[in-house]
């Protein structure tokens, strides 16, 4: 399963696909799945989406893995042929000066370029440790001019990732471009994988979907056709075992599969996801049962789509689970295929154990 796991991850990894911008990505995923015999659908947002048809008397669970990445946006062209951008998504500006990116150029076309950080000869001493903010930075890209630019398909609104990279690290570590949530979407497909020929179980839905970077707001479209009673996340969990992150919490890299206790970002009062007990306990047997390492995490600053698709319809209960991930969002995230690999056994033992006896009645559990 690992050698699988790491296979799919890196071919996504390499696919530049941001917020609003995720074809390729999605193409490639159509591809993979149509291979495994699975058919699929696009919705209108951009969703792909995927339904494995089980027992139609037992609740509904919807897998959400999110196909985009973020990145940056051309906003200007200066008659110099360097371009300023605009932020789409989370973007680290300290982590950005002299990055490599690709931008998407239309009909498959891609050009590189650099961002731009100051030569360090005429840095000065205040300079030196201060961050640039992204509007104060460029993307040279070679062009000497406007017209250059245009004529190489750049323009304003042209889509910038960094540019895609997959590095194999020790010990089944990896690091690289949009791990996060490209090695969450190579775990679903392992979950279709293992369960497609599988009917004793939950009709499954496998939603890839697209925006969440933008503002988690993809998977809401499809949240509201499928009308899920079980919606479940599946996306990076921040690890706090290096030094600057010690007091965050308790996850280790490679020490299995996360569970979201509490997530909440100030920038918006629905942001945020305190998850049904009822998945809770059905993680915390399912790990049990299959012997894996279950870490949990609360805090803020970090949300899933779960915030919203909690509240489609009547309520779906929902649930954040993902794998430790470190340095997110810059252009070198760092996994561990173990935590892939436990994550997905975490998942199809835990869809295993939903069957007749399990309630998402809340008084059926006791705080
Ligand atoms: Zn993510």
């Amino acid at each position: 399963m690992r050698d699988r796991l790491k296979a799919w991850t890196k071919d996504l990894m390499m696919i530049p696909g941001l917020s609003g911008h995720e074809g390729h990505v999605r193409r490639h995923l159509k591809r993979e799945l149509t291979n495994l015999g699975i058919a699929t659908k696009t919705d209108r947002t951009g969703n792909l989406i995927a339904t494995l048809e089980g027992d139609a008397g037992l609740p509904s669970v919807m897998f959400i893995a999110h196909m985009d990445q973020l990145g940056l946006i051309v906003r200007k062209i200066e008659a110099s042929g360097l371009l300023r951008v605009e932020r789409v998504g989370g973007v680290p500006e300290k982590a950005l000066p002299a990055q490599q990116v690709l931008l998407s150029a239309g009909n498959g076309r891609t050009v590189p370029g650099v961002i731009a950080n100051k030569s360090h000869h005429a840095t000065t001493p205040e300079e030196k440790y201060r961050v640039v903010p992204y509007q104060d930075l460029y993307i040279d890209c070679g062009f000497r001019n406007v017209e250059e630019a245009s004529a190489a398909g750049v323009n304003v609104g042209t889509p910038i990732v960094y540019a895609p990279n997959f590095v194999e690290l020790a010990g089944g570590r990896i690091a690289g471009t949009s791990v996060d949530d490209r090695a969450a979407c190579a775990v679903l497909l392992e979950i279709a994988r293992a369960a497609k020929d599988t009917s004793k179980r939950p009709t499954l839905h496998l939603v890839f979907s697209v925006q969440e970077e933008f503002n988690l707001r993809g998977a809401i479209t499809a949240a509201n056709v499928l009308q899920p009673d079980i919606c479940i996340q599946l996306d990076l969990g921040l690890a706090t075992d290096t030094p600057d992150m010690s007091q965050r919490g308790d996850v280790r890299l490679g020490a299995g599969p996360v569970m979201g206790l509490y997530s909440f970002h100030g920038r918006g009062t629905l942001n945020g996801c305190i998850p049904h007990p009822a998945l809770v306990h059905l993680m915390e047997r399912a790990a049990a049962a299959e012997n894996i390492n279950l870490q949990r995490s609360a805090h803020i600053g970090a949300l899933t789509e779960t915030s919203y698709v909690q509240l489609v319809g009547g309520g779906v209960a929902c649930i954040d689970m993902g794998f430790p991930a470190r340095y997110t969002h810059s252009a070198l995230e760092v996994c561990d295929l173990a935590d892939l690999e436990g994550l997905a056994r975490l998942i199809l033992a835990a869809v295993g154990q939903v069957d007749a006896s399990f309630s998402l009645d809340r008084d059926d559990y006791v705080e």
